[in-house]
């Protein structure tokens, strides 16, 4: 086993891959087993990245918050809309990222169902 270079994406794979593990090229006879793995390994990966994205949209929340309460002296004077703009932003980006999340975590449960007897 020697590590070569997918001809699509050209990036370092076993050559013993028969699917690119990051274009989902296929290099060889590929079975229905090979692409579920593949799809499956894929929608875990997304999974990953919202969430890691649904923390750092937590973090620019707390961040707007945080500029809220220093523009607002402690909640004693009215900030300029920035604060406002930019929570309203990160509250509407959580809820999309929730939404592909869920949407995600579904497909993966009808993947997982599909494979069973
Ligand atoms: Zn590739």
């Amino acid at each position: 086993m020697s590590i070569v270079a997918c001809p699509k994406c050209n990036r370092k794979i076993s050559s013993k891959a028969v699917i690119c593990n990051y274009c989902g090229c296929q290099l060889g006879d590929v079975t229905e087993h090979d692409l579920e793995v593949f799809r499956a390994r894929k929608l875990r990966d997304r999974i990953y990245r919202l969430n890691m994205t649904s923390y750092a949209v937590i973090t620019l929340f707390i961040a707007a918050f945080c500029w809220f309460w220093w523009e607002s002296r402690g909640f004693a004077v009215m900030p300029s809309p920035g604060p406002f703009v930019l929570m309203g932003l990160a509250a509407l980006a959580y809820v999309v990222v929730r939404v592909l999340i869920f949407r995600s975590r579904q497909l993966r449960k009808s993947m997982r169902q599909s494979k069973l007897p």
